[in-house]
């Protein structure tokens, strides 16, 4: 099979290929997607999150003041470039578990680096009927949830359309360098994208990268109540879609859901909310990390026709869209990459693997 050049294929169409794909089409350049699409892959199974304050102590989460103007002018914008719907602010609720930790909020508050984030303070219970709150709790804003499915859909379509989807395994046995090119069945590009999440760790190119799967499992959940805010301590509660989420287990490499994830996450769910609810589903996925909870972008050190856009970790919805533009500019322009987030930083590995 012989097709027309493009300027990059890009392999695998999770948050990462498909951020990176909008930024590419965006520049008008040409591409070709190829993923095969797995319904466990972390981007369909993620209740898709996305949340400035993080953690067990709730801190300002890395680029926060970066990150979240800029994902919501990219959804928005990607939802007007797709025609469909799948980015939701919403408010997200955290009940404070003592009058300490009430305290130190209310200090906190005055700091002008939360202040953007916060909605209010809740020093007394709130919305008794739908969350266990007895010390009150924070309300914040700039949350909200993007439905993965939904948007890995709308860019699918997109790319289908465009005739820019090849929907099948990518075989690196297929692969054919050239000086400043290279070649894969027949279609020429000047660069190969892999943005295949945690599957990296099965390539014959890139398995020296310290890209680790973290297991997690999220419940499905129905229930008669209408509610239009995130609740979140220990676990996630997203309405609408009504996923509640994730279990962490780093060393659980089965391919399954679990009777531990499960009892795990109704325990928490019952510690959070008062409202009734009835499970109607339970999934699981692997979230690719890396060691310093950094994403991993960059040129492979031999293979300079090699790229790649990885280590999402747990926040792929929020690093996704920011780090994608900055790996577009510096594919096309050779503007800085961050350094935090550059793949050089792990590329003494590969010599030491060659
Ligand atoms: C249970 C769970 C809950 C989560 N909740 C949230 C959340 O609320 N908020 C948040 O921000 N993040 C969340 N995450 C993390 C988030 O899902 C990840 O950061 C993100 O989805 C990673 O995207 P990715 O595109 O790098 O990888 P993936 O989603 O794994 O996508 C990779 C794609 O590449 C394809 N592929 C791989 N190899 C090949 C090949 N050889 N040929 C063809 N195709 C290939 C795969 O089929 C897949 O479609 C969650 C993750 C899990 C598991």
């Amino acid at each position: 099979m012989t097709q027309q050049p493009v300027d990059y294929i890009l392999v695998g169409q999770g948050l990462a290929g498909s951020c990176l794909a909008l930024q590419l089409l965006y520049r008008q350049k040409k591409i070709v997607v190829i993923d095969q699409p797995t319904p466990t892959s972390a981007s369909r199974v993620a209740a898709g999150l996305f949340n400035p304050i993080t953690g067990k102590v709730m801190e300002k989460t890395w680029l926060a003041d970066d990150l979240f103007p800029y994902l919501e002018k990219f959804y928005r914008q990607a939802e007007a470039y797709t025609g469909s719907s799948f980015y939701h602010p919403m408010p997200l609720y955290r009940p404070f578990i003592s009058i300490e930790e009430q305290n130190a909020w209310m200090g906190k508050s005055a700091s002008a680096d939360y202040e953007q984030y916060l909605e209010h303070i809740h020093l007394s219970t709130w919305h008794a009927n739908e969350v266990h709150n007895p010390f009150g709790g924070l309300l914040l804003k700039r949350c909200g949830y993007l439905n993965t499915k939904n948007f890995i859909h709308a860019v699918r379509s997109t790319l289908r359309i465009q005739g820019a989807l090849l929907e099948e395994f990518f075989d690196e046995d297929q692969l054919q360098f050239e000086a400043e090119s290279v070649t894969y069945k027949g279609i020429g590009a000047s660069s190969i994208v892999y943005c295949t999440g945690e599957q990296i760790r099965h390539s014959r190119n890139f398995s020296w990268l310290p890209i680790r799967a973290l297991k997690g499992e999220t419940l499905t959940i129905s229930s008669p109540v209408s509610v239009n805010t995130i609740y979140n301590r220990g676990v996630y509660v997203v309405p609408d879609i009504w996923k509640v989420g994730a279990t962490y287990a780093k060393d659980d490499l089965r391919p399954e859901i679990t009777e531990a994830g499960k009892t795990e996450l109704v325990e928490k769910l019952n510690e959070l909310i008062a409202f009734p609810y009835r499970i109607t589903g339970q999934e699981w996925g692997f979230r690719p990390t890396t060691p310093d909870r950094r994403p991993m972008l960059g040129l492979h050190p031999k293979y300079t026709q090699l790229a790649v856009f990885n280590g999402l970790g747990t926040k792929g919805v929020s690093l996704a869209p920011y780090f994608s533009e900055i790996f577009t500019d510096w594919l096309e322009n050779g503007s800085p990459l961050n350094n935090a987030a550059d793949l050089n930083r792990y590329k003494s590995l590969y010599w030491k693997s060659a």
